[in-house]
């Protein structure tokens, strides 16, 4: 039996790709339909022996080794030679028969991108947005055709969709069954297209579409509007719509989980002898009261007033990390004024203490983090 490297035309060291493609080249000029010889039917099955062994790793090891090798022998033998003929030339792959396919498909989902501030996300948001989708065509209202017109059955296939062939091959007749070409597999034409989405049931549209997005949502979460994406070809079912959130980072405010967090700066006078004042939150003012005494570092924290939770529903608070300033500038009188209180209260000396890597340093770093 000839070596079947040599019959296939490549080397030892071939790689499997270059088995295939020899193979590919070789049995194109020798399948029994483009060549009906009887010596290139023989070729045809020396060649697409030789390819079943070689692109099986196993085998090949095998066969290098000088191992058995008979034509249709060993488990499978057969087997793999008609899946290979298949491989090549989809005989049996497409079925055969079956239904034709519809014309009606579902439209795809489309991604639409908003953007929200953080104050929006407190409480949810409400967006008009433009989505360029496919829209049913108002005109034939879906079926494809012309008003007044219809399709009709394929002449060519009769209405199955598919046609059949038979191959000869060394197995015998071989039928294999394609889609038809003449309705690209639908089973039916249409004559008379519809003009205004020529023939495809669906038109190209700007829509609106109005979205309630939730509070507490997160940058990259994506919301699923089911049914709101583009219908489908032929009329088919819609497609879904996914709304992607990206919410641009606040100047003040940082967000860990629902609650809010921010710094407050007050000056070294109002930490001595405490102060109320009201801040800004997201949602409208909020009164604190600074007690005296207040240190750099504590943690105020307003019960209710961070963002909704976007599965609790329940609000989480506003934390806010007093940042005590040291005066900087100060003119002859206030330095006077400064060093008799310093005299007065006796400051002890700088002390060295634990390193404090506490909740405020911690909520500085998510600030700068944005
Ligand atoms: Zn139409
Ligand atoms: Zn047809």
């Amino acid at each position: 039996m000839a070596d079947h490297y040599e019959v296939l035309g490549v080397s030892r060291e071939a790689s499997s790709d270059e088995i295939k493609k020899a193979y590919r080249k070789l049995a194109r000029q020798l399948h029994p339909d483009v060549n009906p010889s009887e010596d290139a039917a023989e070729k045809f099955k020396l060649v697409t022996h030789a390819y079943e062994v070689l692109s099986d790793d196993e085998k090949r090891r095998r066969y290098d080794m000088g191992g058995e090798d008979s034509m249709f022998g060993g488990a499978g033998g057969f087997g793999g030679f008609s899946d290979i003929f298949e491989t090549f030339f989809g005989a049996g792959g497409g079925g055969r028969g079956g239904r034709p396919r519809s014309r009606r498909e579902r439209g795809q989902d489309a991604l639409v991108r908003v953007t929200l501030e953080l104050g929006d996300v407190v409480f949810g948001a409400h967006r008009d947005l433009e989505v360029d989708t496919a829209v049913l065509c108002e005109t034939c209202n879906g079926s494809c055709c012309q008003p007044g017109t219809g399709p009709e059955r394929c002449e060519i296939c009769g209405g199955s969709g598919h046609v059949q062939r038979q191959v000869r091959s060394l197995l015998g007749n071989v039928v294999t069954s394609q889609p038809c070409g003449a309705c690209q597999g639908y089973g039916t034409t249409i004559p008379h297209p519809c003009p205004t989405c020529g023939g495809q049931g669906r038109v190209r549209s700007r829509r609106t579409v109005s979205v309630d997005i939730p509070a507490g949502v997160e940058s990259g979460l994506r919301l699923q509007l089911p049914g709101s994406g583009e219908v489908g070809p032929a009329g088919g079912p819609n497609g879904d719509l996914y709304i992607e959130v990206q919410v641009t980072p606040h100047p003040v405010f940082s967000r860990d989980g629902d609650d809010l967090l921010a710094t407050l700066e007050v000056s070294m006078t109002d930490a001595i002898l405490g102060s109320t004042t009201t801040i800004e939150a997201l949602d409208g003012p909020v009164d604190l009261e600074l007690r005296p005494g207040v240190q750099g570092g504590d943690v105020l924290t307003i019960k209710d007033r961070g963002i909704t939770g976007l599965r609790s529903g329940q609000r989480g608070d506003l934390r806010v990390g007093v940042h005590v300033v040291t005066p900087t500038r100060l003119d002859a009188k206030e330095r006077a004024l400064v060093e008799e209180l310093a005299k007065r209260t006796k400051a002890p000396a700088p002390r060295l203490a634990e390193f404090h890597q506490g909740l405020f340093s911690k909520l500085r770093d998510r600030f700068r983090q944005g």
